[in-house]
């Protein structure tokens, strides 16, 4: 399995998660490549048993989630050492970890995961497969006024983790929101004495216990 071909299996498992379905047209916008190469490569991973394309959807088999899921445990695991560890903020980490997943054997990721004492999330609250189990969490956007919240997950984006710098927001913090303002598209929360406005935009990708 080559590098390439592990980052096919993990975006179309991403894409799933975010859109529900899985295209050729989605692939090749992601990577910016022509489609003929995206239907090329989604050929070879047919032959060899990690996807299923059903009227034009492109679907993990079992054994392409089970690939996937692996892939980012290292990613996330990896993510959590170099928190930990070397010192990196958590706006760095996903560059490093997406070389390293990579280069990770079954004994290496064992070791790390051993050396960590089994973390169950990312440091941006993602869980890591093999340590927890599935988190259900939803978007702040989705909650109510007066409605008592903790974050729990961030989306791992620069514009998110920037604004969560910025306003000294942390996961675990406990929030309150007190106001939707629909007009401007803000959600004002309360959070250690402090009132923050949120863009919707933002309050989209940020996660809370639902
Ligand atoms: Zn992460």
């Amino acid at each position: 399995m080559t590098k390439n071909q592990e980052d096919y299996i993990k975006l179309i498992h991403e894409l799933y998660l975010k859109h529900g379905k899985v295209t050729n047209k989605m692939i090749s916008e992601h990577f910016n490549i022509k489609a003929s190469s995206v239907s090329e490569m989604l050929r070879k991973l047919k032959k060899e048993g990690f996807i299923d394309v059903v009227d034009n959807e492109i679907f993990l088999t079992q054994e392409g989630l089970v690939l996937s899921k692996d892939l980012i445990s290292k990613h996330r695991l990896w993510e959590f050492f170099l928190v930990k560890h070397l010192g990196f903020s958590w706006q760095e980490v996903h560059e490093q970890a997406e070389l390293l997943e990579h280069a990770t054997t079954p004994l290496l990721k064992e070791r790390l995961n051993e050396f960590l004492s089994h973390p169950k999330t990312c440091p941006h609250g993602a869980i890591i497969y093999e340590n927890a189990n599935e988190i259900t969490y939803v978007a702040l956007s989705s909650k109510s006024i007066k409605e008592k919240l903790t974050i729990v997950a961030v989306s791992d984006e620069e514009e998110i983790l920037d604004f969560m710098d910025q306003q000294d927001l942390h996961l675990q913090d406990t929030l309150e929101i007190i106001d939707i303002n629909r007009n401007e598209d803000i959600y004002i929360i309360v959070t250690k004495g402090k009132e923050i406005q949120v863009p919707t935009s933002i309050a989209r990708l940020i996660y809370v216990e639902s």
